[in-house]
């Protein structure tokens, strides 16, 4: 079940927000009472309530708004209890003083904004004994371990028990509690109104990660990356999992550096069953892996692993992706030789160029490496031993092949082009990797010069698909999951540019 936490500054927003919670399903709201600006009026909020609610409300220290006086506070949630509220939220310290009375459960909830201490096992034990219903546990997660011990006890715990680490990197905790049996999560009512750090919004919760259907058979997938906030993975998977009725999800995990090989390590026990890796983890992962694809061999880079009882599989579906999309730009059947005596530019020395140049450069294409940074450039064109140009001498390049592996064209930066395409010949083929916007300058400039021109939207759905393919065994609903990824893309424009 998942609980929507209302705050308010007015009673009757707080009513409205509850009344159209429930129409779109909502099983139960928390209300902040602590938000509310004026005298609480409590027999308001409660007498035609549509449906069960949380009391809550919370002191400063506790990471509240609560203004009033502690003894006020402690009156409301008396009022709560004997009015019949559903659950109220109790802490630590109040709930001896609070007697349990008629039918309202009682979570008793402990709060820390900076850490997650060391015992957790002996303040859980504590939270139960104060007459615990439910306890609940909220603390920051400051590593990955932060999730892993929280999640254990809430799989370990005999009373119901909710584990929520906060911030970025513990937003997995906050589905990971239903495949471990927590009696609900929270979420927000809205993507913009965050109650606690990393809190996700009840549509995103429903739409995205289908909380309500994961149980304990659920299987995890998810991403890697530092940050991972922007990450499309999640809903373009998600989106497809669910179109193909897989007991499946798939979590952003912002995973450190200093995190990654515990990380990895506890995949297995936590029902993790497959990653996508992407930066600054495509490296770094692989002396954990234990069998790699051959793309992983040519590239030296992962960007999916799989866990399996003998060991970690690692591929790079970036490198394939990219490959079926060039060769497919230059009219080849296969992969195998279809860049034969071309010549090929790759603009950028990182990740993305890195992986192209080297497909590029290993079936037939004479590769030129440019970047602007000269020893970047200079260190990939050594390790192919291919040629190099300066970034200001580019254009005197005239390449059958263009790709560009550099942000420049990125949103918001709508009119960059790293390249001026006038004196391509008339058969070459442009490759722009970025894709938001899906059309970028240089690919607009491409196709009315009647250019092949190949997005870098094309070449993501592609590596997704390959992915889905690793992760399922079953063919991705492309088709579906190109769709997703257009809208995320088109509603991502549309928040940041405030409208
Ligand atoms: P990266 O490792 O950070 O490399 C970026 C490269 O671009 C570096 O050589 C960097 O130069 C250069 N660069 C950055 N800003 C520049 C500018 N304003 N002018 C000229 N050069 C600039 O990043 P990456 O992982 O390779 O990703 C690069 C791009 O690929 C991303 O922006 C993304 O759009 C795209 N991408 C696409 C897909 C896909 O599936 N389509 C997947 C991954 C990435 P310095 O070293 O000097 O910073």
């Amino acid at each position: 079940m998942i609980c929507v936490t209302i705050g308010r500054g007015r009673h009757q927003h707080m009513i409205a927000e509850h009344k159209a919670l429930v129409e779109q399903g909502a099983k139960l709201v928390e209300l902040r009472l602590d938000y509310i600006s004026r005298n609480v009026d409590l027999s308001r909020l409660l007498k035609d309530r549509p449906g069960p609610v949380v009391v809550t409300c919370r002191r400063r220290e506790d990471g509240g708004r609560w203004r009033g006086t502690e003894e006020a506070r402690q009156m409301l949630l008396r009022v709560a209890i004997a009015s019949g509220a559903e659950y109220v939220d109790l802490e630590e310290d109040i709930a001896e003083k609070l007697p349990r009375f008629g039918s309202t459960k009682r979570i008793v909830s402990y709060h820390n904004f900076q850490e997650t201490p060391e015992d957790l096992d002996a303040l859980h034990a504590r939270l139960a004994m104060a007459n615990a219903d439910i306890v609940k546990i909220a603390t920051m997660a400051n590593s990955v371990d932060d999730n892993l011990r929280v999640l254990k006890l809430i799989k370990e715990s005999t009373i119901p028990t909710i584990g929520l680490c906060m911030g970025e990197i513990g937003t997995p905790t906050r589905i990971l509690n239903a495949k471990f049996g927590s009696p609900f999560t929270y979420a927000a009512f809205q993507a913009d109104r965050e109650f606690a750090p990393g809190q996700i919004s009840y549509a995103e919760m429903k739409k995205v990660y289908h909380y309500e259907k994961i149980n304990a058979e659920t299987e995890f997938y998810g991403v890697i990356a530092d940050p991972v906030g922007h990450s499309l993975s999640p809903i373009v998977h998600n989106t497809a999992f669910q179109h193909d009725g897989l007991n499946k999800v798939y979590l952003p995990f912002r995973v450190v550096r200093e995190d990654l090989e515990s990380f990895l390590e506890s995949c297995p026990e936590f029902g993790v069953k497959g990653l996508s890796v992407t930066i600054p983890h495509k490296e770094s992962v692989l002396p954990k892996i234990d069998h790699q694809d051959p793309s992983v061999e040519e590239v030296q880079s992962v960007n999916t692993i799989l866990f399996t009882k003998s060991g970690l599989y690692g591929y790079n579906t970036d490198f394939q992706a990219a490959l079926v999309c060039l060769a497919k730009g230059v009219g080849a059947e296969e992969i195998e030789g279809a860049f034969e005596g071309k010549t090929a530019l790759v603009l950028g020395a990182g990740g993305v160029s890195k992986t192209i140049a080297n497909g590029l450069h290993h079936n037939g294409a004479k590769v030129v490496v440019t970047a602007r940074t000269d020893e970047r450039a200079e260190r990939l064109a050594g390790t192919l031993g291919c040629r190099v140009v300066k970034w200001e001498k580019r254009q005197e390049i005239i390449p059958d092949i263009l790709v560009n592996g550099t942000p420049v064209g990125m949103h918001p930066n709508l009119d960059e082009t790293p390249f001026d395409i006038e004196h391509l010949p008339p058969t070459a083929v442009v490759f722009d990797t970025v894709y938001n916007p899906e059309r970028t300058l240089l690919l607009k400039q491409a196709r009315e010069a009647n250019l092949t021109a190949i997005s870098g939207a094309e070449m993501f759905i592609r590596q997704a698909a390959m992915q889905y393919r690793l992760f399922t065994g079953k063919k991705a609903p492309k088709d579906i999951m190109y769709r997703v990824f257009k809208s995320s893309i088109s509603a991502a424009k549309y928040e940041e540019s405030g409208t």
